[in-house]
């Protein structure tokens, strides 16, 4: 291969939306990924919801980024058919003490700039979703749902008809920075090596993006970089659908920057629990059956009529996590790595939720670091 100007390492919905937006703003793109296609990853495992920015610290690229990922997102969906719906989402407290928590969220929210929360009282729950139980809720008129696979799709198609290569069953291997430069070795699926030099390289790799980053020689325990994993499993309900919600259902957020077990209706008609979150050692997306106790638990306060049959284990994806165990909510990390010795080098790490409704935003962003290079 010649020498490249821009590789980006992932085809996931962030790699796909930044090669997308450098590619249409006449930029040379590579775009490697290992699996035979894009999505194989994160971005084909999650509740595929378009978020308000509610629960962010004020000034986080999460906060920023959601909030102008939103907005984004709704006029790319209009502007190119890809299926989504508003339908909004409720935060829903189910006793004295949930209530008492609302008034904190709902501020956050609107630091953030999450246009048109408000609390809503009992009878205005029961008036937009009359099955689900709440004594107040925080209702976030902004939230919706995208069907992620077609969205990817849409950054592919545009990304290659802005003349992207894009080169799957490649996985990087090596990376070695060159005066100006950086040589790039790939290993395809046949195990053979080779390699090429780009000019400026982009790290998308999701739950690779640690080692990406170590590869590129930066050492991730002192920077935080190192990628924990917290698996996300979700139940299928198959009975009594008519009774679920048609909004998103969230309960106030439990501890340790989670969101809880919340309703995932997508756009076919479909409808999941969860995903329920704890940390794991190694990628996994096997689901048993061991939490369905734990799951009903989780839901029956604010959906009363659920029953124990209604739903069965489905799905999981795998957040990449800089935040260890016991940590507060760590922010996106999306920098040029100059100030390590690797200019040329944007890296991406710890891309977890926001991530889809960011994914607009941060081809922005990404763009805009690579301008001013
Ligand atoms: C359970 C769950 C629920 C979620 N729900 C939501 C939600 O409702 N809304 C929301 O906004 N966000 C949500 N998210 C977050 C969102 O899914 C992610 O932030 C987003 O998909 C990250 O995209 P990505 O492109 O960075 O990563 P990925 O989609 O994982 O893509 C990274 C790609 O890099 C490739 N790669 C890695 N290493 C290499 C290598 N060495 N060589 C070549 N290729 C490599 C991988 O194969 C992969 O395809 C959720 C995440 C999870 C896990």
């Amino acid at each position: 291969m010649d020498k490249i100007e821009i590789t980006i390492i992932g085809a996931g919905v962030v790699g796909l939306s930044v090669a997308s937006h450098l590619a249409e703003s006449g930029r040379n793109v590579l775009l490697i990924e290992r699996h035979e296609s894009f999505g194989r990853e994160c971005s084909d495992r999650n509740s595929e919801v378009i978020h308000a920015s509610i629960y962010y610290p004020p000034e986080s690229l999460k906060g920023r980024l959601c909030l102008e990922g939103n907005e984004l997102m709704y006029s790319l969906c209009s502007k190119y058919n890809i299926p989504h719906a508003n339908i909004g989402k409720l935060i829903v407290a189910c006793n004295k003490e949930e209530d008492e928590k609302l008034p904190g969220l709902l501020e956050t929210a609107k630091n953030n700039g999450a246009k048109g929360v408000r609390i809503i009282n009992q009878k205005e729950i029961n008036n937009i979703e009359p099955n689900v139980f709440a004594t107040t809720a925080i209702h976030c008129p902004t939230s919706g749902i995208v069907d992620s696979h077609k969205l990817m799709q849409f950054f592919e198609v545009n990304a290659i008809n802005h003349k992207t290569d894009v080169l799957y069953h490649h996985e990087v291997i090596a990376i070695e920075k060159k005066t100006n430069s950086y040589k790039i070795t790939v290993k395809d699926d046949d195990n053979n090596i080779s390699d090429f030099e780009t000019e400026i390289l982009i790290n998308c790799a999701g739950l690779g993006s640690g080692y990406i980053s170590e590869l590129a020689g930066i050492d991730i325990d002192k920077y935080n970089y190192r990628i924990n994993y917290a698996k996300g499993i979700y139940f299928r309900v198959n009975k009594q659908l008519e009774k679920y919600p048609k909004m998103l259902i969230y309960p106030v957020p439990p501890a340790h920057a989670r969101v809880g077990i919340h309703t995932t209706p997508d756009l076919y008609g479909g409808m999941r629990l969860g995903p329920h979150d704890f940390w794991v050692d190694k990628i996994d997306y096997s689901v048993d059956d061991s939490k369905h106790e734990f799951f009903l638990d989780s839901v029956k306060s604010f959906l009363p009529f659920i029953d124990f049959n209604d739903f069965y284990p489905d799905s999981s994806g795998i957040h990449p996590k800089i935040q260890k165990p016991g940590e507060p909510m760590q922010d996106f990390v999306i920098r040029h790595e100059s100030d390590k010795g690797l200019a040329g080098f944007i890296n991406l790490v710890g891309i977890e939720s926001p991530g889809l409704t960011s994914s607009p935003a941060i081809g922005k962003y990404v763009l805009n670091l690579v301008n001013n290079l």
